[in-house]
C-alpha cells in the first residue's frame, strides 16, 4: 500500500467529473490497489473521507471512515465505507448547517448547508449493490465526497463566506460556539 499525494484546491483534477467504474472492473487489481491506497491516505491525514479526484484519479470511487478523529472531535463514528459509482438522492428538503474541512483545502473550515438525509445507491469494493439511507453526519460526508466526484469542492457550497476560517482561528473563535443559523 502507499500514501498518495493529495491534490489541493486550484488543481484542475478537482474540477473534473470522475468516470464510472464498469462493474466488472471493480475487482481488478488496479481498482483494488487504488481503494487500499485511498484508505491508507485518508487514515494517514485523518480525513473523514477521500474521493479519487483528490488523488489525481478520475474514477467514481470514494472512501469514508470516521473513528475518533482529531479533525472532527464531536463527529459520530462512521464505519469504513467504500463507495463506487454513487448516486445520491436527497430524502428531505431539510438542510442543516455544519462545519466542513477538506484534505484538498488544508487547514481551513467553513459552514456548509447539507441535506440531513440522503439515499445512497452504489457498489461496494466487491462490486455488490449497496442501497442505504444515511442521516446527519454520515449524510454530510456522503454529499461532500460525491460532490468531489462531480468536480465540486465544499467551498462552492458555503452560503456565508464569513465562516471560512483558518484552523487556528476556527479553534480560537468558532469551536464550541453555536453554529450560525439563517
Ligand atoms: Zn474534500
Amino acid at each position: 500500500m502507499a500514501i498518495l499525494k493529495v491534490a489541493r484546491l486550484g488543481h484542475p483534477v478537482l474540477r473534473e467529473p470522475a468516470r464510472p467504474v464498469p462493474p466488472e472492473e471493480v475487482g481488478s487489481p488496479e481498482i483494488q490497489r487504488l481503494i487500499d491506497d485511498m484508505i491508507e491516505t485518508m487514515r494517514e491525514y485523518d480525513g473523514a473521507g477521500l474521493a479519487a479526484n483528490q488523488v489525481h484519479t478520475l474514477r467514481q470511487i470514494a472512501v469514508i471512515e470516521v473513528q475518533k478523529n482529531p479533525r472532527y472531535p464531536d463527529a459520530p463514528e462512521v464505519p469504513l465505507t467504500v463507495v463506487v459509482n454513487p448516486v445520491v438522492t436527497p430524502l428531505t428538503d431539510e438542510m442543516a448547517d455544519g462545519w466542513e474541512g477538506c484534505l484538498s483545502v488544508p487547514d481551513m473550515r467553513g459552514v456548509v448547508p447539507r441535506h440531513t438525509a440522503v439515499r445512497l445507491e452504489c457498489l461496494d469494493r466487491d462490486g455488490r449493490r449497496v442501497d442505504l439511507v444515511a442521516k446527519d453526519f454520515f449524510a454530510r460526508v456522503i454529499q461532500h465526497e460525491t460532490d468531489h466526484l462531480n468536480g465540486i469542492v465544499y467551498v462552492d457550497r458555503i452560503r456565508d463566506m464569513r465562516t471560512l476560517s483558518h484552523i487556528a482561528e476556527w479553534n480560537r473563535y468558532w469551536l464550541g460556539i453555536r453554529e450560525p443559523s439563517d
